[in-house]
């Protein structure tokens, strides 16, 4: 994979997500925050370095032992990322860990949004990203409670006012251009009504002034707005960030479970499942001029080159043999492999005739193909292929056969007794059935190149057989389709 700025950390992450212990994962978790809270105590050394400037927008008395809090979560939380490798193979005691360290950035997250003036983009980032990020690397159940003991502080933080009770606020805001005091709390209406009185003051006779602009660059209202994007912007950035990484580690590993579904680890080719699944397909589509042959190859006495050369050097005939096929065969042909040493071909669009040739080529390109082990063994193995090949008549006819016996089951079913036709009626008339294939037909055609396959290893193998040959058409269409 190419790595570019979206990849960047997709190795690490999903490293982190599908191989990482649990302690290990708790650890980047816990590494996480002190990013977090290492920001936020920046924000406290700013506001303090420049208290000259900002003292009558933050509560400076309240700076302080929120600083000392902010910096106790940060030692806390480091200790933290250390704290879970010992813990490694105690699951109790690193679930109850997890469940602490979440407990404490739960607790220290409503506080910071609560000290913000009960910021809505800061809360509104840590509870969803946050409860995204801890789902990812810890204990489910843990971040749901979290989350959900997040929305209850949010809530109560925003009724509590109601009932007179002042919570602690480090917005304070004092200003000289509107007639106002110090607030310790303030509702939404209010700022509005403020970032109203300061824009008003600024943009006088619709004009912006330097003086202005410094006046905008100290307000209040400028100030706080931009602490809430410092606090959340960065948070959600990386949170969303995360997210799509993750995205990508789901459609990747989608794509690696289709391919084990559809090919065969050994050779390469398409398993047995979506070999039938790609044959289906092909006898749904195909015109109705069109016949389709199949083909089953089977190598010869392979359990002997197992007994003699090992079951490595047997691995590797098949890898060699599936490549020959592959080589051998148009990219529209379908390859499988069926079983063991057992290849189903499927062409469609192609005559018995055209089917017999390429099987005739198949098995002398297997024949003549030298398998040569460490320079010293060097043998060949041969191949017994049994074809059949369903023509587009046989297909009509079969079609038909299909089409007579519905007709006949529905006006069987029709004739059944009265409680069994009002159900009918009542969900509408039964449609008249469409000429359709069996649902089987696939494993049916198999069985006709099977019983080829069997008489070509009876006749003493290395040969190809024709079960269309084998068998007088009529035959075959009973055989087919069992009337
Ligand atoms: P015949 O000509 O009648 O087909 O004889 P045969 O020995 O090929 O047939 P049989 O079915 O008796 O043996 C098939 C052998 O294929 C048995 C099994 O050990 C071997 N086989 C199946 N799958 C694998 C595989 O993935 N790797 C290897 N090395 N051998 C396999
Ligand atoms: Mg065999
Ligand atoms: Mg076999």
């Amino acid at each position: 994979m190419a790595l570019s700025i979206s990849h960047l950390g997709y190795n690490k992450l999903s490293q982190a997500i599908f191989e990482w212990q649990a302690a290990d994962r708790t650890s980047l978790l816990a590494s996480f925050m002190v990013m977090e809270v290492s920001l936020h105590w920046l924000w406290c050394l700013f506001v303090w370095w420049r208290r000259d400037v900002y003292d009558t927008y933050v509560d400076i008395g309240l700076l302080y032992p929120l600083w000392f809090g902010v910096t106790l979560v940060a030692l806390f939380l480091l200790w933290m990322t250390t704290h879970f490798s010992p813990i490694k193979k105690n699951n109790r005691n690193l679930y109850k860990w997890q469940g602490i360290l979440i407990t404490v950035y739960s607790v220290y997250i409503a506080i910071v949004i609560l000290v913000l003036g009960h910021s809505s983009l800061v809360a509104g980032v840590s509870l969803v990203g946050g409860a995204m990020l801890g789902m990812m690397l810890i204990r489910r159940r843990y971040v749901w409670r979290a989350f959900l003991g997040h929305v209850a502080i949010i809530l109560a933080v925003t009724f509590i006012p109601y009932f007179g009770v002042t919570l602690p606020n480090l917005r304070q805001m004092t200003l000289t251009v509107v007639p106002l005091d110090t607030y310790s709390y303030i509702n939404y209406s209010e700022m509005t009504m403020i970032e109203n009185a300061i824009s008003a003051s600024i943009f006088k006779n619709g004009t912006l002034h330097w003086d202005s602009v410094n006046q905008l660059r100290r307000s209040s209202a400028f100030f706080w707005r931009s602490t809430h994007i410092y606090m959340a912007l960065p948070k959600a950035i990386f949170i969303i960030y995360m997210f799509r990484i993750l995205l990508l580690i789901l459609d990747d590993s989608k794509k690696e479970i289709l391919q084990h579904a559809n090919q065969d680890e050994l050779t390469q080719l398409k398993s047995r499942r979506y070999g039938l699944t790609q044959m289906k397909q092909v006898l749904k589509s195909v015109e109705d001029h069109q016949d389709i042959s199949i083909i089953l190859l089977d190598l010869d006495w392979f359990k002997d080159v197992n007994d003699s050369y090992g079951h490595e050097v047997g691995d590797r005939v098949l890898v060699e043999v599936a490549q020959t096929l592959l080589q051998s065969l148009t990219d529209e042909t379908i390859v499988s492999r069926y079983g063991g040493e057992e290849f189903l071909i499927v062409l469609p669009d192609t005559t018995h005739d055209t089917a017999m040739i390429i099987a005739e080529q198949l098995r002398r390109v297997i024949a003549k193909h030298v398998i040569t082990v460490d320079d010293s063994i060097i043998f060949s193995v041969t191949a017994s292929l049994g074809l059949y090949t369903l023509t587009h008549d046989e297909r009509t006819c079969i079609k038909q056969a299909c089409e007579t016996l519905n007709k006949k089951e529905a006006a069987q079913s029709l004739a059944k007794p009265q409680r069994i036709r009002s159900y009918s009626s009542k969900h509408g008339s039964r449609q008249t059935p469409t000429a359709q294939l069996p649902h089987d037909i696939c494993q049916r055609l198999i069985c006709m190149a099977d019983k080829a396959l069997y008489e070509a290893k009876d006749c003493g193998r290395d040969q190809v057989v024709s079960a269309n040959e084998m068998l007088a058409e009529n035959n075959t269409i009973a055989a087919l389709y069992g009337t």
